[in-house]
């Protein structure tokens, strides 16, 4: 079976480097805020260009205390994208605040900019960017209509770890980003991890005490938080793999490279839709858009080929949600509905780069059969 992701294999190239980090830590006697997560936190600043990063326990909690930080609390709403991973929205929920729900556009499959402002109560507090895929959203436009407003502006990079937007890098548009080193994801631990990063001293410092109970140096809780740590172990791992994350990311452009070329003459023919091709993106999932997504994943799954899905459901459909069900208050969010039906991810990871022409021409095989026994178009 050829995965869809794979972190193992990425674990087991650096082995003996994460073994040698492994036993630095065990030896240190530090497991908890010590000098491997504060080093992790510098030189990922570094590579973002931002001057703080905080680390915290995964991207879940990093959005949370990023919007605590930001003020958003009990009562408030927040925009999130109607195409994410729940996560997004959850992150929200648990403060007390209303996750929004606002569709997505076709281009890059992130917040439409044209949606913001109607989507905005005298409630609402800020906007949170999914960087779909990681595949940068339209952040620009977003951030034009978020200040407009008085909104702030957190950006989800869970997925989009070292993408960019010319020579920027995403997460340093919005006013905090929030980043997770979930295994599979671009930039993953061997557990769970996640960290904030932001251009500002005074939230750097509320999302510092926030991950330790809400206390300050002096051990006195100015309010109270969570218990959201990077630990030492995760760091270390994390400080091997974060060198190698560009050249990776590298490789994901190329095999999404590769797909776009393979599938062109699909995606003439209709038969499927390529995910946004832009210069910046990191291809955290190369995820095409296409009808009978389910029975065409049941043939690929018979040929030994995985795949993923992101995401079945829009997030009006999760019952967490229910208040911002397309219908409801005349809320509707048919790209996102349209997307969940039919998204379907490949393996893009550079492990899997031996399995690229398999995938493709399994895949080309398999619409090219569907194209002809609808006898539509002659199969070329
Ligand atoms: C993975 C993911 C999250 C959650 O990350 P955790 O570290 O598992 O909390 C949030 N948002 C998006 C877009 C994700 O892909």
């Amino acid at each position: 079976m050829i995965p869809q992701a794979a972190p193992g294999l990425r674990v087991r190239r650096h082995l003996e480097a994460i073994r040698i980090a492994v036993d630095r830590v065990l030896r240190s006697g530090v497991y908890i805020l010590g000098p491997e997560t504060e080093a992790f936190e510098y030189e990922f600043a570094s590579m973002l260009g931002l001057p703080h990063v905080i680390g915290v326990n995964s991207a879940t909690d990093a959005l949370s205390l990023a919007l605590a930080a930001l003020g958003v609390g009990p009562g408030d709403e927040v925009l999130v994208p109607a195409l994410s991973a729940a996560a997004t929205a959850v992150a929200v929920h648990r403060l007390g605040a209303q996750p929004v729900l606002v569709d997505v556009e076709p281009k890059c499959r992130g917040l439409d900019p044209a949606l913001i402002s109607a989507a905005a109560t005298s409630r609402t507090k800020a906007i949170v960017v999914v960087h779909l895929h990681g595949v940068p959203a339209m952040i620009g436009e977003l951030i034009t209509s978020a200040r407009k407003l008085g909104l702030a502006v957190v950006e989800d990079c869970a997925q989009s770890q070292g993408a960019r937007i010319g020579s920027a890098m995403v997460g340093s548009f919005g006013d905090a980003a929030a980043f997770s080193f979930y295994p599979t994801k671009n930039l993953g631990a061997v557990g769970d991890g996640g960290a904030v990063a932001t251009h500002s001293a005074d939230l750097a410092a509320r999302v510092r005490r926030g991950r330790f109970y809400g206390m300050n140096e002096r051990g006195i809780c100015i309010e109270a938080g969570f218990n959201s740590r990077l630990d030492e172990i995760q760091a270390a791992i994390l400080r091997v793999l974060l060198p190698y994350l560009e050249e990776e990311n590298r490789q994901r452009r190329a095999f999404a490279a590769f797909y776009d070329l393979k599938f062109a003459s699909l995606a003439a023919a209709g038969l499927v839709d390529l995910p946004p091709s832009l210069e910046g993106a990191v291809y955290h999932q190369y995820a095409i858009a296409v009808d009978g997504r389910d029975d065409l994943r049941r043939q690929l799954h018979a040929a030994k080929i995985g795949t993923g899905v992101h995401y079945d459901a829009a997030l009006d459909r999760h019952a967490a949600f229910a208040d911002n069900r397309a219908g409801a208050g005349g809320k509707s969010f048919p790209v996102a509905e349209n997307l969940a039906g039919r998204l379907l991810s490949l393996p893009i990871q550079s492990d899997l780069d031996p399995y690229r022409d398999r995938v493709a021409d399994a895949l080309i095989g398999l619409l090219r059969a569907r194209q002809a026994s609808e006898g539509s178009i002659c199969p070329t």
